[in-house]
């Protein structure tokens, strides 16, 4: 088997490009016309692999989805509009109302926000501690369908307990859904550690250039979908390991139309290309300036995986190729946490992360404002909390602009 980056860089021409194109093309085709109506039916049947409308598969967007499904080692994935989109539909396809599941409580802000909404709608969740596989052990009901993780938390930098949860998993015959966003495919495979379904929002590492969105689901083939019983009979056919991803993508793209543009896959494609090279890049300058923050006297504390004293250092280290691209860290009393972010001048006061450039943010006011004091007391985000998403700039520049900045 090739290797990562040579994979993903001849993806597109594994089934033939027109001109020998290197790229697979742009289709902004909506439709797609057919000489015999036999060959529509036979596409709307599933019977043959065609195209028949843009919302539930493009021939871009394919490219992308046998990208992705290569880069996790998985069976299949559906692209989608946003990450967000992507958790949704996934979650809209599979569960129904009086269905539990278990989640971390250390999750990415919206999506805290669309599993209340799921609740809303009766589809209870329990949020535990997922750094240790017991405390999802303990939430586990007679009506618990499924657990969902990230691999390491934005911003407080938790990394679960993925193995243990997936062999609890295994054992008690759970879907286990990994949002892998964080991490991305070149650091951590979630399938070794018997993840049944990965979550990536494209549209930060995998993109990587902040110039498009996009999510993906993948099915990972490790779990038994004949013992699931929210599948509809209508997608009980043929391969049962593509039973769920088929779901999936009639739920959330066909129906729900959470549908990916071919120009974002397009762009997304071409980011994926250098994913390794930019995480590798990422992650030394994450280092770099974790390692500087750790010692200098006006910072209290940083959240990072790859410090000693970070709580689950070795679990990381074990899992994972690098520890991570972002990193959180407060100052000290006394130290103002503006003042410092209006003195950055090549970090850029910015959401996001995976971006080339390197991004900071205040976390309580800005992306964690809507939870409250409490929740995110609960998710130990203090108020000076500041998030780094370290980019590609050479590292000189960026240890000298948290220098001058903390001077
Ligand atoms: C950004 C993010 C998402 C949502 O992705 P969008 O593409 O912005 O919708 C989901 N999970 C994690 C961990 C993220 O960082």
């Amino acid at each position: 088997m090739r290797g990562f980056t040579t994979s993903i860089v001849h993806s597109d021409r594994q089934d033939g490009i027109e001109h020998g194109a290197l790229h697979k093309p742009v289709h902004s085709s909506v439709a797609y016309g057919y000489e015999h109506p036999q060959g529509l039916v036979d596409v709307f049947q599933g019977k043959s692999a065609g195209y028949a409308y843009g919302r539930q598969v493009n021939p871009t967007v394919a490219a992308l989805e046998a990208k992705v499904t290569g880069m996790e080692q998985g069976v299949a994935s559906v692209c989608f509009s946003t990450g967000m989109a992507a958790i949704g539909s996934l979650l809209f396809a599979l569960l129904r109302g009086g269905d539990h599941f278990v989640s971390s409580a250390f999750l990415f802000g919206n999506t805290t926000s669309l599993f209340g909404s799921f609740a809303a709608h009766g589809v209870d969740v329990t949020f535990v501690d997922a750094t240790g596989a017991r405390a999802v052990a303990q939430a586990v009901r007679p009506e618990t369908k499924l657990v969902f993780v990230e691999t390491i938390a934005n911003p407080r930098t938790q990394v679960a307990d993925l193995d243990g949860i997936g062999a609890l998993c295994r054992e008690r015959g759970l879907v286990y859904v990994v949002d892998n966003t964080i991490t991305t495919p070149y650091l951590f495979q979630p399938a070794d550690v018997g993840a049944s379904l990965v979550v990536n929002s494209l549209t930060k590492y995998i993109g990587g250039h902040g110039n498009a969105l996009g999510g993906s689901v993948t099915e990972t083939g490790r779990f038994d979908w004949t013992t699931f019983a929210n599948i509809q009979t209508a997608y009980k056919r043929s391969d049962a390991a593509k039973w769920a991803i088929t779901q999936i993508r009639k739920k959330g793209l066909r129906d729900f139309g959470a549908a990916l543009g071919p120009e974002a896959a397009h762009h997304l494609g071409v980011g994926a290309e250098t994913l390794a090279l930019r995480l590798e890049r990422q992650c030394a300058n994450a280092a770099a300036l974790a390692t500087f923050l750790h010692t200098h006297e006006k910072v209290r504390q940083v959240y990072y995986p790859g410090l000693a004293e970070h709580p689950q250092h070795a679990k990381a280290a074990a899992l994972f190729r690098r520890p991570g691209a972002i990193f959180g860290f407060e100052l000290v009393e006394g130290v103002d946490a503006f003042t410092f972010l209006e003195r950055l001048d090549v970090v850029v006061k910015s959401t996001n992360l995976g971006d080339n450039r390197t991004l900071a943010i205040p976390v309580a006011p800005t992306i964690y404002h809507e939870l409250g004091p409490k929740r995110r007391a609960a998710m130990g985000i203090a108020d000076s909390l500041i998030r780094i998403s370290a980019g590609i700039e050479d590292v000189e520049d960026l240890v000298a602009d948290f220098e001058q900045a903390l001077a």
